[in-house]
């Protein structure tokens, strides 16, 4: 993940806080070990995003480079055939566990608060 500030990337002049996020599951593939990567090369590579896909070419006035290994799930192929065959087994056998957060309906925060208020609902008999 690269995160950088642009000044002057938009028409006001003033700060752009930026997030590029990379990888993924084909960071191996693009960048090599995620252990080893240097850091340097994925602010080059957000750097070339934010050129190509936004137009922006100013070079950042501050940048952090992180890389967070396995933080965000992927779904692989029939991920969601698997999470109704799940939920309709705990449903069947009535058994009190709710799957909730980024591993089972999606990765957004949106859809982690969705399935939990989905879940408490659920709970209260809604
Ligand atoms: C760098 C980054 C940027 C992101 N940007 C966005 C964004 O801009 N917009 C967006 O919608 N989503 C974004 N996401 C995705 C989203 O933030 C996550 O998918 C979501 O927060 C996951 O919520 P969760 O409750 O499933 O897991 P988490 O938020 O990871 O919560 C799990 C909790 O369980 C705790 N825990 C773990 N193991 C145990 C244990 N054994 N016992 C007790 N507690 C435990 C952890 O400490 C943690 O507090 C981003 C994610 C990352 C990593």
């Amino acid at each position: 993940k690269g995160r950088g500030q642009c000044r002057g990337g938009g028409l006001t002049g003033l700060p752009l806080p930026l997030q590029v996020m990379l990888g993924g599951a084909w960071f191996t593939r693009a960048f090599g070990d995620p252990a080893t990567t240097a850091p340097a090369t994925l602010l080059q590579r957000a750097q070339a995003a934010a050129r190509e896909q936004l137009g922006l070419v100013a070079a950042p006035a501050r940048a952090i480079v992180r890389v967070q290994q396995a933080c965000i799930p992927q779904y692989t192929l029939g991920h969601w055939q698997r999470t109704e065959r799940i939920s309709r087994f705990l449903a069947e056998q009535q058994l009190p566990l709710s799957l909730v957060g980024a591993s089972y309906a999606g990765v957004s925060v949106n859809d982690c608060i969705a399935s939990a208020k989905a879940a408490v609902g659920r709970l209260l008999g809604g």
